[in-house]
């Protein structure tokens, strides 16, 4: 079918004032995982939100379905009864933190951005797609592939939600998600959690402490150690206080998220390179600090020899977020992000043979790599259709993150973000502090999510 783009922006400018109310009353509710109860297996507020994004989908003239609050749609129908497309968004929501300029569950406006817990992930790409549905019906757009907006409730903790649909319900052809980056992201590295364990006890370290999360890479890391004598000097970036025989390392790095660890520091390699070479510890601790030392010296993985490239995605990534003591022993966790040509059971082998004397490597958890191969009509579609309407020459990219597009088989990350578009500095980013969205570029969005839904039908599934 011909599409003509003036029409979707006269759509878009009729709708504008209605989707910003409706990305209100979906922020408006506090949709932060809750404890499950019977009904409800994210907690009360997921639900809710859900309920609303359906109820906001029927006042389209969508027909909608709740897959038991797990999960829900609204739904176009076409003619293939097996066969549709899908959008896969989410409205459940992290927890806000402190510091927010007014309440993060009410939505405003300021400066042609919409500030609001939820604006940019996912809530305010969830009603895009609603919307993009509405499109299609109030314009009889024949459709081949029933299109589908997917309505999950439970993203950020845990991917519950489609994990559950793709038990109970038939997958789509094709799906793409609005809930990262623009352009279209076709492949996601595989995710290793793993933990390096001391084979001895702590002597002269009395304690060890730093990092809150596996996918961290924390900025504060503090060590308590048994120290007669002389103290040590200080450093830029590692205090001491003594007393009573003990004396208190606090080494500052530069945090960041764990797959994209390129400029930061980590504190945790910071303190353990100043108790060594300060000769702070026995001889034993040492010898584990050491295989920490190799780890940290490079987020790559070069010094514990993980390293791996495999030219489709950039290289393995590897962080250690957390460290402590922990049942008379020293425990360091790590997080890779890894390429097609390694695996996480790799990782632990080479890490247990080449330091097995002095620490135990063990995996805690393990997501495969996922890769679409870029020539596929249905990527072409989303990518072509981009560079037409922004006018760019973006091409495809990978990355370390883990999102829904992983869990279905066949689908990609398509948008709404653009980092290559810095935003006011007082706007803040997903995930943080006065989370904003440019309200120009989210109805960009909506009509490059249109324009793709139409020329998907096209595409032979
Ligand atoms: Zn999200």
């Amino acid at each position: 079918m011909e599409i003509n783009l003036k029409d979707i922006d006269l759509f878009i400018e009729e709708n504008k004032d209605n989707i910003l109310r409706d990305i209100g009353r979906l922020v408006a509710v506090p949709s932060i995982e809750g404890e499950p109860e019977e009904g409800a297996p994210f907690g009360k507020e997921p639900k809710k939100a859900l309920e609303l994004g359906l109820e906001i989908a029927e006042e389209l003239g969508l027909g909608t379905r709740n897959c038991e609050n797990y999960i829900g749609y609204a739904e176009l129908p076409g003619e293939d009864k097996e066969k549709y497309i899908a959008t896969v968004t989410h409205l459940d929501v992290v927890p806000v933190g402190e510091g927010w300029t007014k309440s993060p569950f009410e939505m405003w406006e300021k400066d042609g951005y919409i500030i609001g817990r939820g604006v940019m992930d996912d809530k305010g790409p969830s009603v895009v797609c609603l919307y993009a549905l509405k499109y299609l019906k109030e314009k009889n757009v024949p459709l081949r592939y029933s299109v589908r907006a997917l309505l999950g409730a439970n993203e950020e903790t845990g991917m519950g939600d489609v994990q559950y649909y793709l038990k109970n319900y038939p997958a789509p052809a094709f799906a793409f998600s609005p809930d990262s980056d623009f352009p279209v992201c076709n492949g996601e590295k595989g995710i290793y959690q793993g933990m390096i364990y001391s084979k001895c006890a702590p002597e002269r370290i009395v304690s060890i402490e730093g990092g809150m999360a596996f996918n961290v890479i924390p900025d504060k890391a503090t060590a308590v150690l048994k120290c007669e004598g002389k103290l040590p000097e200080e450093t830029e970036s590692v205090k001491i206080s003594a007393k009573d025989g003990l004396i208190t390392l606090n080494a500052t790095g530069k945090a960041g998220h764990a797959s994209m660890p390129e400029g930061k520091i980590n504190a945790i390699g910071v303190l353990v390179n100043y108790i060594l070479d300060n000769n702070l510890c026995s001889e034993a601790e040492a010898e584990y600090l050491s295989v920490l030392k190799a780890l940290h010296s490079c987020p790559y993985g070069t010094g514990i020899g993980v390293d791996a490239d495999d030219k489709k995605f950039s290289p393995l990534t590897i962080v250690g977020g957390i460290i402590g003591i922990k049942d008379g022993k020293f425990f360091q966790s790590l997080d890779s992000r890894y390429p097609t040509n390694t695996s996480g059971a790799q990782i632990t082998a080479t890490i247990n043979e080449k330091f097995g004397e002095h620490c135990v490597c063990e995996t805690v958890a393990e997501m495969e790599p996922f890769y679409i191969e870029p020539d596929s009509p249905e990527i072409q579609t989303c990518i072509n259709t981009y560079n037409e309407i922004t006018g760019e020459k973006a091409e495809l990219y990978t990355m370390g993150g883990g999102t829904y597009a992983r869990d279905f088989p066949n689908a990609v990350s398509f948008g709404p973000e653009h980092p290559e578009r810095p935003m006011s500095e007082w706007v803040g980013a997903v995930h943080c502090v006065d989370e904003g969205a440019s309200v120009e570029f989210l109805l960009e969005a909506l009509k490059i999510y249109i324009a793709t839904l139409i020329r998907l039908q096209e595409v032979e599934f």
